[in-house]
């Protein structure tokens, strides 16, 4: 810390708290709820009590976040960290995997590359 009390690096911090505050409002109540259980090895202490806090806001609480965690954890991948490995197109948990094209623009089968499926994404429920 500089003589007049100025921390940069404090600053920065808080600069970066209230990206997440927004960001946590903005997200789904689905989104937070992974975010709290399968991601939290991954979160800053300070995020996670955001989102905690906005979870009660939304009338979640512990039991529901503890359901939460438990579905999750039956059917989620997960790395040799322990986070939950996210699904190779959106930022939800992987519930399946297995391999696939790559596609240039979604159409031109490229090469085949290992694929992660959330429930939305799995081949098997896309139609
Ligand atoms: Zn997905």
């Amino acid at each position: 810390m500089r003589e007049d009390g100025f921390d940069p690096r404090r600053r920065v911090m808080l600069f970066n708290l209230d990206r997440v505050r927004t960001n946590v409002r903005q997200a789904t109540t689905e989104d937070l709820l992974d975010r709290i259980t399968v991601y939290r090895g991954g979160m800053e202490p300070e995020a996670l009590e955001l989102i905690a806090e906005e979870l009660r806001d939304r009338g979640a609480h512990d039991e529901h976040i503890a359901a939460h965690a438990e579905r999750r954890q039956r059917e989620t991948k997960y790395g040799p960290d322990g986070t939950a490995v996210r699904c190779s197109r959106c930022h939800r948990p992987a519930v399946a995997e297995g391999w696939g094209w790559h596609r240039i623009w979604g159409k031109v089968p490229m090469f085949p590359r290992f694929y992660y499926y959330c429930a939305e994404h799995r081949p098997d429920q896309a139609g």
